[in-house]
């Protein structure tokens, strides 16, 4: 176990006690594990910034031993033998979004390279873009993405790369992505034009108002990239996001919908974004936000 502790607030900080592992090395790894440290493309409350290294954090809990979880539900031993790497973060300048953008389509193409699972963790929801870029070369790529919002915006406050757009930069310069799944949508500021474009180019949205017919519309036999807007759940739930909207999913629900989707697909990458730390001086959305990870690769790694 890297980091010298069993302890969950001792010894070094990796997600889940992962070897760390850099990008300029060979390795080839089960799970890879990526933070994009970014937030200058979110249109509210900052803070994403700090989410890896409190992911991190709050992962230790969940350090992942190599004789795996037990699972009371299924009397397994979830994970077991299954090799878990940390890449750190991408490092990005400060204040230059092109070639943020740049360097985090480079780091993660290297980590597909290395990882049979690529984990992204986020960072502001315009992150997906750059990283859905480093899957170029999928076919017939799907998105199931869980969020409050679309985030299919052509251009909002004179901004096309915020996180409102990265879906819709995605679709353009990705012929290969050809379908996206969004559940959870509510609110009152979506943009109809977007919604108008999401609906043209036949996209599957899943209002809260609609979640009881996830059975019949979710994805299955596609490879799929799934992300991860934690305003999906209710900010009751998770207050620690940018864009909290009320009336959102339960813990229960999100964990049901990502369980259905990893088990039934090719899933080729998953990022988990809009977590800002300091926004719940309690920990708790931190130490959802790590469970949900790890009980996600469970389900996709049995
Ligand atoms: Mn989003
Ligand atoms: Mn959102």
């Amino acid at each position: 176990m890297n980091g010298a502790s069993h302890l969950p607030y001792g010894g070094l900080v990796t997600f889940a006690r992962a070897e760390a592992a850099s990008l300029e090395a060979a390795w080839q790894a089960d799970i890879g594990v990526l933070g994009v440290p970014y937030d200058i493309a979110l249109g509210f409350r900052p803070g994403a910034r700090f989410a890896p290294r409190a992911i991190r954090e709050a992962s230790l809990r969940y350090a992942l031993p190599a004789e795996g979880l037990y699972d009371l539900r299924s009397g397994r031993m979830r994970l077991a033998g299954r090799t878990l790497r940390d890449a750190g973060d991408v490092i990005l300048p400060a204040l230059e979004p092109e070639l943020a953008r740049e360097r985090i389509e480079d780091a993660a193409r290297r980590l597909r390279e290395r990882a049979s699972l690529p984990l992204f963790l986020g960072g502001d929801h315009s992150v997906s873009y750059p990283l859905l870029r480093a899957f170029d070369d999928v076919r017939d790529l799907h998105v199931v993405q869980l969020d409050a919002h679309l985030d299919f915006t052509d251009e909002r406050n004179d901004t096309r790369y915020s996180n409102s757009s990265p879906f819709r930069r995605a679709v353009e310069a990705l012929p290969n992505l050809t379908h996206i799944t969004t559940i959870g949508l509510r609110g009152l500021r979506t943009d109809p034009e977007a919604a108008a474009a999401a609906r043209a180019r036949g996209h599957t949205l899943v209002p809260m108002w609609e979640l009881d017919q996830l059975s019949s519309v979710l994805p299955r036999g596609r490879k799929v990239y799934v992300s991860i807007d934690l305003d999906v759940l209710d900010p009751a739930v998770l207050p620690a996001t940018s864009s909290p909207e009320v009336g959102g999913m339960s813990y229960a629900q999100v964990m049901e919908v990502l369980s259905r989707t990893l088990r039934s697909n090719d899933v080729v990458g998953i990022d988990l974004v809009e977590l800002a730390p300091q926004l719940d001086p309690s920990g708790n959305s931190n130490l959802l936000a790590a469970r949900l990870l790890v009980e996600a690769l469970a389900e996709l790694f049995g």
